[in-house]
């Protein structure tokens, strides 16, 4: 038995490219010689038919020209002689004479046949006769019949029978050595055909596919050696020339590949230098949001901020604390007669003595001007006048300032958390009270106390008066512009409220918002603001002015559950294009109820109005958060803007700011520009839209016409004129 390893051998030989060759060339030739051998084997056969044949006709002949004399002679036994003589011959069957009537006279089958088998011993004679009748009829058998005549008179007839066996056992013999010697010739052409296929295809093809499985290896050195001229030496050339071809385009991949890998390096560094940079800046945002520039203690922000905390922390230990307000006696003076330089250092000093006096967990922090706060935790009533006195004495010494020694006092108020007051807001208030207490009585310090708050009936008083001013038309709009820088015209005005008092005359908004914000006034006041700037749109529109009108909302306005319904009829009922009209939110009143403000600014967002960032940069100025809200620019600060020319940190502030919100794909608009330099400066650092007294002051509404007049109907504000048009309109 042929075992698998073998079979599988064959069978992978015989899908081979040569075991192909192969079959098909002994195919061919196989059938070739087959057909050779069945012709030759039938030529033999016909030969050795025709030999019989003839052999059978000259027995007969012979047997005729014997037989006449013993016939005539009626001398059986010598005739019976002859037959069985003639009748031993080789491939002689049979021999009978007959008479011519075809009575058998003699006959006899030849015992070395097979054919003697069919004749039984006892009925000899009768036996014979039809086993020859038989015999005669078989396909084996060749048989000859011959007349035997004496004098032209026929006496008689021979039959013979001729075996064709041998004759055809012959021919088989002839046919099986004949295929022999093909097998022989077979083998050896195939054998040969085989090794000069071997060599000419085969070897080539092998050292190809070496060279295909080394480059598939990724081995693209070595090349491929046929040494001839035909098809297969070609194709080797072929293929060592495009290996090469492959090798240089590989390395020129690798190449491009390195090059890729620096520029992503590069790429990626500059990536992560720019969001260090843009972290450091937000922080530096963060900490300017969060302190006084001039002094670096804390602002207004962060100590409420802290204020939180310690009520929080006061309430959970059931503990108390002190909330100190500071304002410097006769500071004004000092600013107005030796100028903001002195000012800012008195602050700077004055700050320093504080910080000196208190323990480092105290917060010390200015509130604007020369308004400082301190908290100081864990001090009830009698401790707090200690540290008021502490703090007293810091004044003692004078300040020396530009070589002049100054003195200054300071005006104390104390609230202490929780008898008077629980929120921030509430304590802020009571201290300042105490403060304006201690102040008008020219005390040192002094404790809160109920009796002290005339301020609130003030306001009480001021609260019910600005209730009445906006029933009663005392309020006024006044309208300041807003340029585009780049396109070098107006665009837009900002509407700002001012209160016509019938005894103390026009009171700007920072002096009554606050308090319409405490007393819930502001959302009337809103609403005032809304309609009277939305009908004066309408009206410029139908003479052909086209601007945007900005409007100021305050934290209570987003809380507030009936503004939107209320500005929807509103933009319905003056037929406002809802792009004309900008609504101003800052960043502190987004931040009081974050959830229900943003909800606001998107159902605003939804009327199709712009929304825009007030005073960006003051409060938490957090670009990240930025990014979540749904608003068309941000307002950089007056602030910072200001003062650009002499306060590099503000101008370094401003053009981050310029650039942080362009990469968020936000306009800018700068407020508060005040000179040409600024301006210019501003249209450099690509800045969108600018607002200030520089171009026009808050106008009333007749005066903003004649502006707008001398605009020219294209409203072109061309920024080198900036300066005579501001003169003429300021
Ligand atoms: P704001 O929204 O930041 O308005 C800009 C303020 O800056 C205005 O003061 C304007 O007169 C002033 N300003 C404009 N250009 C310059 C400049 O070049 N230099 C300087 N130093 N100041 C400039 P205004 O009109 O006194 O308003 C003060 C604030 O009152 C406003 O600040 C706004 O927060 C609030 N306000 C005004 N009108 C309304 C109002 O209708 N509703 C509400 N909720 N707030 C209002
Ligand atoms: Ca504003
Ligand atoms: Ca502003």
């Amino acid at each position: 038995m042929i075992g698998p390893p073998v079979l599988s051998i064959i069978s992978r030989w015989m899908r081979s490219l040569g075991g192909k060759f192969i079959l098909l060339a002994l195919g061919v030739m196989s059938i070739t010689m087959g057909i050779i051998g069945v012709l030759n084997y039938q030529a033999q056969s016909n030969y050795g038919l025709q030999l019989l044949k003839t052999k059978g006709e000259s027995l007969g002949h012979f047997m005729a020209a014997v037989s006449a004399a013993p016939i005539l002679a009626y001398d059986y036994v010598t005739l019976s002689d002859y037959v069985r003589d003639v009748s031993q011959e080789k491939d002689v069957v049979y021999i009978v004479i007959t008479s011519p009537e075809g009575t058998h006279l003699a006959s006899f089958i030849n015992k070395k046949s097979n054919f003697s088998r069919k004749v039984s011993g006892k009925f000899r004679a009768n036996a014979l006769s039809g086993a020859i009748a038989d015999i005669e009829k078989s396909p084996r058998v060749l048989n000859t019949k011959m007349d035997i005549v004496f004098n032209k008179k026929v006496i008689g007839r021979v039959l013979v029978g001729m075996d064709r066996k041998q004759a055809e056992v012959a021919a088989k013999l002839a046919l099986i050595r004949q295929l022999i010697n093909n097998f022989i010739l077979l083998s050896i052409l195939a054998a040969s055909i085989y090794f000069v296929f071997q060599f000419s295809t085969l070897r080539p093809l092998q050292k190809l596919m070496q060279g295909a499985r080394r480059i598939a290896h990724g081995n693209l050195d070595e090349n491929v050696v046929i040494e001839s001229n035909d098809e297969m030496g070609k194709l080797a050339h072929i293929f060592n020339l495009m290996m090469h071809s492959l090798k240089l385009s590989i390395n020129d991949k690798d190449v491009a590949l390195v090059e890729i890998k620096e520029l992503n390096h590069t790429l990626e560094n500059r990536v992560i230098e720019r969001t260090r940079t843009l972290e450091t800046l937000n922080q530096e945002l963060r900490h300017l949001a969060l302190h006084d520039p001039l002094t670096g203690l804390p602002n207004r922000v962060l100590i409420q901020d802290r204020l939180e905390h310690s009520v929080l922390d006061a309430k959970r230990r059931n503990d108390t604390f002190a909330v100190f307000m500071i304002d410097l006696d006769r500071f004004k003076e000092v600013n107005d007669t030796l100028g903001h330089n002195v000012g800012d250092q008195l602050l700077l000093q004055v700050s320093q003595r504080l910080l000196d006096v208190l323990r480092d967990i105290d917060t010390v922090g200015r509130l604007g001007g020369d308004e400082f706060a301190i908290i100081v935790n864990d001090v009830n009533v009698d401790a707090s006048v200690i540290v008021a006195s502490k703090i007293s004495q810091a004044f003692d010494l004078p300040f020396t300032l530009e070589h002049l020694n100054l003195n200054t006092s300071a005006s104390i108020g104390i609230a202490i958390f929780p008898e008077h007051g629980e929120s921030p807001q509430d304590l802020l208030k009571s201290a300042d009270v105490a403060m304006y207490y201690a102040k008008q009585h020219k005390e040192e310090f002094c404790i809160y106390h109920q009796s002290k708050d005339i301020h609130s009936e003030q306001r009480l008083s001021l609260s019910s008066e600005l209730r009445e001013a906006i029933n009663t038309e005392q309020l006024k709009l006044y309208y300041q512009p807003k340029i585009d820088l780049q396109r070098q015209r107006m665009i837009g005005v900002e509407a700002l409220v001012r209160w016509q008092h019938p005894e103390k005359g026009i009171i700007n908004p920072d002096d009554f918002i606050p308090l319409a914000e405490q007393t819930g006034l502001i959302k009337p006041l809103t609403y005032w603001v809304l309609e009277r700037a939305l009908a004066d749109l309408q009206r410029w529109r139908s003479n052909g002015i086209e601007l945007s009108v900005a409007v100021n909302l305050s934290t209570q306005n987003l809380q507030d559950s009936q503004l939107l319904n209320h500005l929807e009829s509103l933009i319905k009922q003056y037929k406002t294009p809802s792009n004309q009209l900008v609504l101003e939110v800052t960043e502190t009143a987004l931040m009081q109820n974050m959830d229900t403000s943003i909800e606001t600014l998107r159902k605003l967002k939804d009327l199709g109005v712009f929304l825009s960032i007030d005073d960006f940069g003051v409060g938490y100025s957090s670009f990240s958060y930025l990014q979540r809200l749904p608003i068309d620019d941000i307002k950089i600060d007056k602030s910072f803007v200001i003062d650009m020319e002499n306060d590099i940190d503000g101008a370094v502030i401003v053009e981050s700011i310029i650039s942080l919100a362009h990469h968020l794909g936000l306009q800018v608009v700068a407020e508060g520009v005040e000179n040409s330099t600024a301006m210019q400066q501003l249209l450099r650092w690509g800045c969108d839209m600018a607002q200030g007294y520089h171009i026009c002051r808050p106008l009333p509404e007749h005066e903003l016409m004649q502006f707008i007049h001398q605009l020219g109907t294209q409203l072109n504000f061309p920024i080198m004129m900036a300066s005579t048009v501001a003169g003429q309109a300021g």
